[in-house]
């Protein structure tokens, strides 16, 4: 990772632990902060929130895409994660493939215990993928 990665990167571990601040996590106690940069450029952050009917809970990382998607940005960059409570704070199952929806090539980006940060390809972290949803999608539906 060249220095001007390093910085964006940084730049969005910062935004992801201020998101974190935000958390709603009454049942876990494990606040989780995400910050999405888009093709165009924009910033998009978002927290985990949990409900007491544990399947309505949603990840930061989900929080930020809904907010980004429904202010019609479909082409993303970079996803930083950070939590308080445990560095390598990688993404769930469930949001590797909610965000494979809009690529495999999005960077996922963590801070290592030792401070460092690390950056995965989503396609490294969720080999072996369904199809590609272009090849899903019914023509002229
Ligand atoms: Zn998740």
């Amino acid at each position: 990772m060249d220095e001007q990665q390093e910085r964006l990167y940084r730049e969005l571990i910062e935004t992801a632990k201020e998101a974190a601040l935000k958390t709603y996590s009454p049942y876990s106690s494990f606040p989780v902060g995400a910050a999405i940069v888009t093709s165009d450029g924009s910033l998009y952050s978002g927290c985990n929130i949990e409900n007491r009917s544990f399947g309505l809970s949603i990840c930061a990382e989900r929080t930020a895409f809904a907010k980004a998607v429904s202010e019609g940005k479909r082409e993303f960059k970079t996803v930083a994660i950070f939590s308080p409570k445990g560095k390598d704070c990688w993404p769930c199952g469930l949001c590797r493939q909610f965000m494979s929806e809009f690529g495999d090539q999005i960077e996922i980006v963590v801070e290592a215990k030792n401070g460092s940060l690390i950056c995965r390809k989503l396609a490294e972290i969720l080999p072996e993928h369904p199809q590609a949803p272009e090849k899903l999608r019914i023509k002229n539906a």
